[in-house]
Formats: C-alpha cells, sequence, structure tokens
C-alpha cells in the first residue's frame, strides 16, 4: 500500500482564517496520528489575491503551532533545502520541490498540453468581452452562466494553430463530459454525485500562462503523491471537476474529506463582520496556543461516545482525532467558549511561563511604559500576575482592570466612605489600617500575614452583609484601606493589592487618604 500521505495547500491571500487553520490542525493530527507525511504547499496562482507578506505570515503560523513538516516551504535553512525563487528568505525542503506553485508552471502547461493532445481540454481563444456578453444574455434568461463551448465548435485544426502561431491569447478548457454523473465517497460526507451538465467547462490554462486552482491543485496532488485531500466544504463544488481530470489524466483518484463550514453563533457563514477570523488576531489578543489549538479542533470534531471533554491536550487530540467523528453539519464558533477554554489554560501556566508569555503585552500598554522601573521589575509583575491569573481571558488584559498597580491614583474622597461610616469614624479606620501595616515588616509582607493581621483587626463580622449600613463591620477597615489603595470601586482584595505594592507603597497611599480626609471635614 502506498504511504499515506496529506498536505495542505493554503494560498498566501492575507491572513490565516480560522477555517484554514481547522484545515491545517486535522491535516496534521490526521498525519501524526497514521504516521503519515504532512506537506506543506503553496498555491499562489492567483495573481490577483496574492498578498505580499503573507506566504511568510502563514509559515510563521505552523511554525508557531508547533506543526512539524519535513516537505514545504519554510522560514530556515534545512539540511537539502533551497531557497525559493520567487520568495526571499523562504527555503523549500523535500523531494518534490518546489512546493510554490509559481515555481513549477510550466509542468501545468505541459499537461494542460497533454490534454488538448489526448482529447479532454481544447484552446480557447473568446475575448473578455464575448464572455462577458454571454454572461450577461445567460442572466437575463436566468441561466446559469456556462461558456457556449463556440471554440469546441467552431474554431478548426488550422484555425488553432495559425492562432498559436500569432501568439493570439488563449486559455485551455477541460472538456466536461456531457451527461455523466460523478460520484465519489467523501470520508466525512458519504456519497456525494453530481451531474456533468451542471459543470462548466472549467478554464485549466489562463491566458497568462498560469494554471487555475484545478489544474494545478490536481496536477500536484498527483505528482506529490498525496493520498488524501482533507479539506473545507467550500471546495466541495470543485471535487466532480477534480475527478475528472484525474480520470482524463488516467491518474488514481485520492480520498476526499470535506469539512464543515464554520458558522457564526446566528447559523450565517463565519466572516468577519461578526468579529475577528484570523488566527493572527488571536494571537495577538493573547489566546494561548493551546487553547487555539484546543478550541478549533472542536469545530466540527469530537471524540464521540457521549463524551464531554472539553479540555484536549495535542498529544490527546493527536490519539483520539479521526475523520469519522468529524461532523456533516455546520459548526459555530462560539467565542465564549474560546475565552473559557483560554482562561483555564492561563489558569494552568507556571508563573514564569505566564510572566514570559505576558511581556509583549506588557509593554504595549501606556501604563506600564510610563511605570518605574521598580514596577516594570519582573519581581513586581510576577506578582501582579499571581493575582491576576485567575481572572484573565487573555494575555492582552494584563494589567488592563488594575492599572493601580503601575500608575498613581485618581479618585474622589468620598469613595473611601463605606456604607454611612462618619468622618471621623473614616479617618480612624484608616489610621487603625496604617497601624497594622506599619506593625509588619517587609520581610513579613506576604499575603497570608496582610489577611491574618487586617481580618484580625476588622473583626469578625461580615464585609458586605447587605442588611449591615451602618459602621461595625468589616467592611468599616478594609473597603476604605481598599480604596485608598486602588482608588476603585471594584478591584482585589485589599490583601492581595497590598502585597503587591509593597509595604512603603500601601503605606504612602494610605498616608495620602489620610490627607484627603481632612478635605472632608
Ligand atoms: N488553495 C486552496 C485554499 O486556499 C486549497 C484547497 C485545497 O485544499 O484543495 O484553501
Amino acid at each position: 500500500m502506498n504511504k499515506i500521505r496529506v498536505r495542505i495547500a493554503p494560498s498566501p491571500t492575507g491572513y490565516v482564517h480560522i477555517g484554514n487553520f481547522r484545515t491545517m490542525l486535522y491535516n496534521y493530527l490526521f498525519a501524526q496520528k497514521n504516521g503519515a507525511d504532512f506537506v506543506v504547499r503553496i498555491e499562489d496562482t492567483d495573481r490577483k489575491r496574492f498578498v505580499e507578506g503573507s506566504l511568510e505570515g502563514l509559515l510563521k503560523v505552523l511554525d508557531w503551532a508547533g506543526f512539524k513538516y519535513a516537505e514545504g516551504p519554510c522560514l530556515e535553512k534545512r539540511a537539502g533545502s533551497f531557497e525559493s525563487k520567487n520568495y526571499t528568505g523562504v527555503f523549500e525542503a523535500g523531494v518534490f520541490q518546489p512546493y510554490i506553485q509559481s515555481e513549477r508552471l510550466e509542468l501545468y502547461q505541459k499537461y494542460a498540453r497533454e490534454l488538448v493532445a489526448s482529447g479532454h481540454a481544447y484552446y480557447c481563444f473568446c475575448e473578455p468581452e464575448r464572455l462577458g456578453k454571454l454572461k450577461e444574455e445567460q442572466r437575463a434568461k436566468k441561466q446559469a452562466p456556462m461558456y457556449d463551448r463556440f471554440c469546441l465548435q467552431n474554431v478548426s485544426e488550422g484555425e488553432i494553430n495559425k492562432n498559436l502561431k500569432s501568439n493570439c491569447p488563449f486559455t485551455i478548457r477541460l472538456k466536461i463530459p456531457t451527461d455523466e454523473k460523478i460520484e465519489f465517497a467523501d470520508l466525512v460526507r458519504g456519497k456525494v454525485s453530481i451531474e456533468t451538465s451542471n459543470i462548466d467547462d472549467q478554464v485549466l490554462l489562463k491566458s497568462d500562462g498560469f494554471p487555475t486552482y484545478h489544474l494545478a491543485n490536481v496536477v500536484d496532488d498527483h505528482l506529490m503523491e498525496i493520498t488524501h485531500v482533507i479539506r473545507g466544504e467550500e471546495w466541495l463544488p470543485s471535487t466532480p471537476k477534480h475527478i475528472l481530470l484525474y480520470q482524463a489524466f488516467g491518474w488514481e483518484i485520492p480520498k476526499f474529506a470535506h469539512l464543515p463550514l464554520l458558522l457564526n453563533p446566528d447559523r450565517s457563514k463565519l466572516s468577519k463582520r461578526q468579529g475577528d477570523v484570523a488566527v493572527e488576531d488571536y494571537i495577538a489578543k493573547g489566546y494561548l496556543k493551546e487553547a487555539i489549538i484546543n478550541f478549533v479542533a472542536l469545530l466540527g470534531w469530537n471524540p464521540g461516545e457521549g463524551s464531554t471533554q472539553e479540555i484536549f491536550s495535542l498529544e490527546e487530540l493527536i490519539k483520539k482525532f479521526d475523520l469519522e467523528h468529524v461532523h456533516k453539519g455546520g459548526a459555530v464558533f462560539d467565542l465564549q467558549k474560546l475565552d473559557w477554554l483560554n482562561s483555564e489554560y492561563i489558569k494552568k501556566l507556571p508563573l514564569n511561563e505566564l510572566y514570559e508569555n505576558s511581556m509583549e503585552f506588557f509593554a504595549q500598554k501606556y501604563f506600564y511604559q510610563n511605570a518605574s522601573e521598580e514596577k516594570k521589575s519582573e519581581e513586581y509583575l510576577k506578582k501582579v500576575l499571581t493575582i491576576e491569573q485567575d481572572r484573565l481571558k487573555n494575555l492582552s488584559e494584563v494589567g488592563e482592570h488594575n492599572k493601580f498597580f503601575f500608575t498613581d491614583i485618581k479618585y474622589d474622597k468620598e469613595l473611601l466612605r463605606w456604607k454611612k461610616i462618619t468622618d471621623k469614624e473614616l479617618t480612624a479606620s484608616l489610621e487603625k489600617s496604617i497601624s497594622v501595616l506599619e506593625n509588619i515588616s517587609d520581610d513579613d509582607w506576604t499575603r497570608e500575614n496582610l489577611e491574618k493581621n487586617l481580618l484580625q483587626a476588622a473583626g469578625d463580622k461580615p464585609a458586605r452583609n447587605a442588611t449591615h449600613s451602618v459602621a461595625g463591620g468589616r467592611g468599616d477597615l478594609l473597603w476604605p484601606l481598599r480604596a485608598a489603595l486602588t482608588g476603585e470601586q471594584k478591584s482585589p482584595s485589599p490583601f492581595e493589592v497590598a502585597w503587591v505594592l509593597g509595604r512603603s507603597e500601601a503605606l504612602k497611599r494610605l498616608y495620602l487618604a489620610i490627607k484627603k480626609t481632612f478635605d472632608l471635614k
């Protein structure tokens, strides 16, 4: 039996769409699970959609995700790799190189001519104006736009040769057999069948000498010995054309698996309008690789057998993934689930890793850039992160809800007042906090000590008892303290905040608060 070989065949047309990332992931999982080869091929023959820099972006995403491949373009020079002809700084490794289609143009031209010679394709010299008019007429008659085979029926051998000799622009079209039924067994969708009368005579080679997607895709899947084509459902309508091409060449047809569409929560097709669709956007927002991979794996697949498992490591996914459990119906992209998964992964990160992953996000923040060196120190940031870790949905939120850790604080003195305590009580409360904190040395400045000593001083009535609206509860001490340390209505507990700020900054903020209470009188 042939070695199982899969490929991903992205086009460098901008960012990496979540749907394309899912295709990459499923191919990678399938390859790993089955000990198959995983090939990366770049389909860059549609020059109108080409976006400068996006090939490199694509390769970076593959690298970021950790999808290893021995064949295809890469950003580092590997043993036996060559620099790409068309892209500087890109190298290609593997026996079937080049893996970039714009570097294989002569091949497609040769195969297109072969199809003409064998009678499966024909030259078309129709000018764009004629084709445009034809389309309009068909549209007016409410017919599907289809080429009318003018050149197949009316242009003689002699005329063809004359046109070719005089460099008359031409395309090569596939001669779709009439009234046939194309059937194939899709590994996800089951039996698919389509009437050839619904298929247009597909252009295979364009007038600029570039192949269309269909020709290049089939030629390369054949030459690269691909056994399983796993791709998005949007390519399903193309598959009958591909099958016809395989038949015309007399080549073995690979197995196909078409992955379900990605949908917005309202079940419309996932679109940019409803939120980000680029993997790069999620990376930039501080979603962790593990969370993105876990989330995307579940967009159209679960391990079955009534499984309710939601958290999967890459190793587990490799072990459990199979095409049989890929769903036929569309998969809803639920951002809340991604947020939840991401927060679960963030909670599990060792502090060092959380710190390392967060640095680039801190660096982007105005409040961080303008903070003192001490507040930019590793030790300080790790304390902030210790407090925030369980509350973060993504890493771009670091510090965002607790800017008071970095900046001087401004607040209205009335914020200090807990319920209806009097001015005198408020001053006394702050003084009490000060005396408790002054009694804790720098060395003993731990969360546990702060909590123990402050709670002791606060007494044991609960802080936020709904029925408690007058002085006398924990809130008398803890609210003014917390407000003085943060200047905010809401924040983590005063013990946590005081711990992060450190002894001298915490006391400084309390002295400032006391000063404010003098103005109250
Ligand atoms: N170039 C196509 C894409 O951008 C590949 C489709 C396929 O896998 O055949 O997704």
